[in-house]
């Protein structure tokens, strides 16, 4: 982590600004320390270079939204917690995530410590090793356009984030950082570029794209939770978002955390599925009533009308359909 991040980053529980204490560098990168919040005292580690910004109660790898939403601690696939779900029945899981909801621990704790086993796992994925087993270099270092596919929907994606020609660029949900590592190759306005991604180790696989492209003195994989984001009110010109929508569960709360997050006029500009998740598995008007209910990815109509009641004007909404038939919808919103 280069110094020069810390004055974008916050506090993910109170918002505040942090101060870098007991930091050890190498080469002018930070690779241990601690961010300490200058108002509630709450204690963030910089571990492997990446800021962990993450409070104790949010979790740290991946897990399917229904799952999060209905309380079930052990690993599903997407598919298998449609299946969770089924067997508990719509009425039954609107009440269990309506009493989760409520019980939302009212004090927060910092994260002090991180397993090592998952400290090795971002320091080898930074590490670029990761990328050169099997075909991986091949496979997720490659660029999309060089294809020649001129019709696809991330290509629009990515002129849409440059058309707001942003300074300061924020990428939330970044998974294994594929897009955002492309936008800041191609971006000619970019000056730094902060990543937020809650599954800790593949903050090493998206700091390893940016060093790939020359970008990582400018560019930041931090680790995060997209429903409170550990960044500065009014510091980001554009937040760009890929495919993350029907990952998260909260989605109002995403939506009140980028409006907070971006100057006044910045962008948030997305691609996203025009429908929620499908499943031979469950009723499909019975999913859209629980989605609803419980804050999930219901849709981009209930998306773009809840975008709109948190005060963001809708610039663009462009329906592309896929090769599978599906379709995706790239959005840029605004803020008013
Ligand atoms: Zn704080």
């Amino acid at each position: 982590m280069k110094k020069k991040v810390a004055k974008y980053l916050a506090c993910p529980s109170c918002k505040s600004e942090l101060a870098l204490e007991k930091s050890k560098s190498w080469k002018q990168d930070v690779r241990t320390g601690k961010l300490v919040c200058l108002n509630c005292n709450l204690v963030y580690p910089i571990i492997s270079g990446r800021p962990i910004l993450l409070t104790s109660s949010a979790v740290n790898e991946w897990k399917s939204p229904v799952s999060e939403v209905l309380g079930i601690a052990q690993y599903e696939t997407y598919e298998d917690s449609i299946k969770s779900l089924n067997k508990i029945g719509i009425e039954n899981a609107i009440k269990i995530a309506h009493n989760i909801q409520s019980q939302k621990p009212k004090t927060t704790e910092s994260i002090e410590t991180i397993p090592s086993k998952i400290c090795g796992k971002i320091k080898y994925r930074e590490s670029g090793d990761w990328f050169k087993c099997g075909n991986r270099t091949e496979r997720l270092l490659a660029f999309p356009w060089e294809s020649g596919n001129q019709n696809c929907s991330f290509l629009a994606f990515m002129e849409e984030i440059q058309k707001t020609q942003p300074e300061i660029l924020l990428d939330i949900a970044s998974g294994g950082g594929f897009g955002v590592s492309q936008q800041v190759y191609l971006s000619k306005s970019v000056k730094q570029t902060i990543a937020i991604e809650r599954d800790l180790k593949c903050l090493g696989n998206i700091q390893y794209r940016f060093k790939h492209i020359h970008k990582e003195n400018n560019s930041e994989a931090v680790a995060g939770d997209v429903r409170q984001l550990p960044v500065l009110s009014n510091t980001i010109d554009t937040t760009m978002m890929l495919m993350g929508l029907p990952e998260i569960s909260g989605i109002t709360a995403v939506l009140k955390e980028v409006y907070r997050v971006l100057k006044p006029s910045g962008n948030y500009v997305m691609l996203i599925p025009e429908s929620a998740y499908e499943s031979k598995e469950i009723n499909k008007d019975d999913f859209i009533r629980f989605t609803k209910e419980v804050d999930l990815f219901a849709g981009h109509e209930k998306f773009l009308s809840d975008a709109e009641k948190t005060g963001f004007e809708i610039n663009v909404a462009k329906q592309f359909k896929e090769k599978n038939g599906k379709c995706r919808l790239l959005i840029s919103l605004s803020k008013k």
